[in-house]
C-alpha cells in the first residue's frame, strides 16, 4: 500500500486509458484531445491562461524563475522545496532575497511586507502552498493580498504541486500557480502544469526567456492546442482522464472536502495515541509527526502491515514521518494506516495497544 506524499499511485482507469498505441501530437485527434484537458486544467487551476510541460514539477518552478522574475527574488524557505527556489535564482546568476524559517513555521506576512518595503527591486515572490518538506501550509492566499495591496506589480509565483487537486486555492491574487504529475493529480512523472494570471502572461511576453522553458513560446503554442515541442501525449491523456473522472464523479469540491475530512479524521486519530503533529500549520496534502523514532515505526508498518509511508530528509531525516491524504485513497486504506502505526508504538513499547486510532478515525470520518 502506497501511501507516500508522492509519488500516488495511478488508478487503474488512468493506466488503461494511458495504454493506448502512442498518438501522433501533430494530428487533429490529438489536438482535440489537448483542447478538453487544458479546458479542464483551467477550470482546476480557476485561472485564465494555462501551460502543460514535459518535465517533473521541478522544470515548471524554473521556468517560473526564469520567465517571472526580471529584477531580484524573493524566496520562502521552509523545506526543501521552498529551498528550491533559491537554488534556481543561483544556478541563473538571479538575485535573490530569502526568509528562512524552520520547517514547521509558516511565513509572516508582516516579515515579508516589511522586506519589500525595504527593498525596491523586489519584483517576485515564490513561495509553496504546501511545503511537502514538513507538511506545512502557507497562508499563501492572505500573503498575495496584502502584497498586491502594497505593490500590484510585485508577481507572486505559488508552488502549488501538493495542493492543486488537494484544497480550493484562491487564485484571485496569484500570479502563477505550478502543479506536477506524481502528487494530488495521480499521474505518473514527467507532466508540470503552470496557472498564469493575465498580468503573469503580459510579464513573460515583456522579455521572452530561455529556450525549452521559453513560457511566452509556448503560451502562443497552447492557446493553439499545440506545443513548442513534442507533447507529453500519454500523460497529457491521462491528465484528461483524471480530471474528468473527478468532475464526473461529485465534482472538485467535493474531492477537496473528503481529502479534507480524511486528513482531520487521520489527525485526530493520531492526536489520540499521544502522537505529535509536526508542523504548526498542517495543509491538507499530509499529516507530518513528529518522532525520533520514525524510523523504527516506517520499519514495522512496511514489513509487517504493508504500508509504504514517508520519512523525513535533512535534519529532519529520522524524526517525522509523512502519510498522504492526496488523491483517491479508498477509505480502507486510511483507516488500515493508523490502526497500524497503533499497533507498531505496542510493538516498540511506546503505547500499549487498545483500537483508539482506529475508534477516533472512525467516528470523525463517518459518524462526525
Ligand atoms: C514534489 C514537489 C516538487 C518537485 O517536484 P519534482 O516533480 O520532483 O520535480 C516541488 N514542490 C513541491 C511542493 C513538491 O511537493
Amino acid at each position: 500500500m502506497l501511501l507516500t506524499p508522492g509519488p500516488t499511485p495511478v488508478p487503474e482507469f488512468v493506466r488503461v486509458a494511458m495504454s493506448d498505441v502512442t498518438m501522433h501530437h501533430r494530428t487533429p485527434e490529438f489536438e482535440k484531445i489537448f483542447a478538453e484537458t487544458r479546458s479542464l486544467l483551467l477550470e482546476i487551476l480557476d485561472m485564465p491562461e494555462a501551460v502543460m510541460i514535459a518535465s517533473s514539477g521541478t522544470g515548471a518552478m524554473e521556468a517560473c524563475v526564469t520567465n517571472l522574475c526580471h529584477k531580484k527574488a524573493l524566496t520562502i524557505n521552509s523545506g526543501k522545496f521552498g529551498e528550491r527556489f533559491g537554488k534556481i535564482c543561483d544556478a541563473f546568476s538571479i538575485p535573490f532575497a530569502e526568509i528562512k524559517n524552520e520547517w514547521n513555521t509558516p511565513i509572516n506576512v508582516n516579515e515579508v511586507l516589511e522586506l519589500i518595503k525595504n527593498d525596491s527591486e523586489i519584483d517576485a515572490i515564490f513561495v509553496q502552498v504546501c511545503e511537502s518538506a514538513g507538511g506545512l501550509r502557507h497562508p499563501v492566499e492572505e500573503l498575495a493580498k496584502e502584497v498586491k495591496k502594497l505593490n500590484k506589480n510585485i508577481t507572486i509565483i505559488a508552488d502549488g504541486i501538493t495542493a492543486v487537486g488537494v484544497e480550493k486555492v484562491d487564485t484571485t491574487n496569484i500570479d502563477a500557480l505550478i502543479t506536477g504529475s506524481q502528487k494530488a493529480l495521480m499521474l505518473p512523472p514527467g507532466l508540470s502544469m503552470i496557472g498564469f494570471s493575465n498580468e503573469a502572461v503580459l510579464k513573460i511576453n515583456k522579455k521572452p526567456k530561455g529556450y525549452y522553458l521559453n513560457l511566452s513560446v509556448e503560451i502562443k503554442k497552447q492557446k493553439n492546442n499545440t506545443t513548442a515541442y513534442t507533447a507529453a501525449t500519454t500523460l497529457i491523456i491521462g491528465l484528461k482522464e483524471i480530471l474528468s473522472h473527478i468532475k464526473n464523479n461529485g465534482g472538485f469540491d467535493a474531492l477537496y472536502e473528503k481529502t479534507a475530512l480524511r486528513a482531520k479524521a487521520t489527525r485526530s486519530a493520531l492526536e489520540a495515541i499521544s502522537c505529535k503533529i509536526y508542523p504548526k500549520v498542517s495543509a491538507n496534502a499530509m499529516t507530518t509527526i513528529y518522532t525520533e523514532r520514525s524510523n523504527e515505526i516506517r520499519k514495522i508498518l512496511k514489513n509487517k502491515y504493508n504500508v509504504n509511508i514517508a520519512g523525513g530528509q535533512d535534519h529532519l531525516k529520522g524524526n517525522i514521518f509523512r502519510i498522504n491524504h492526496m488523491g483517491l485513497v479508498e477509505d480502507y486504506e486510511a483507516t488500515w494506516v493508523i490502526n497500524a502505526i497503533e499497533l507498531a508504538l505496542d510493538e516498540l513499547d511506546i503505547r500499549k495497544f487498545d483500537g483508539t486510532a482506529s475508534r477516533v478515525f472512525s467516528e470523525t470520518m463517518f459518524k462526525g
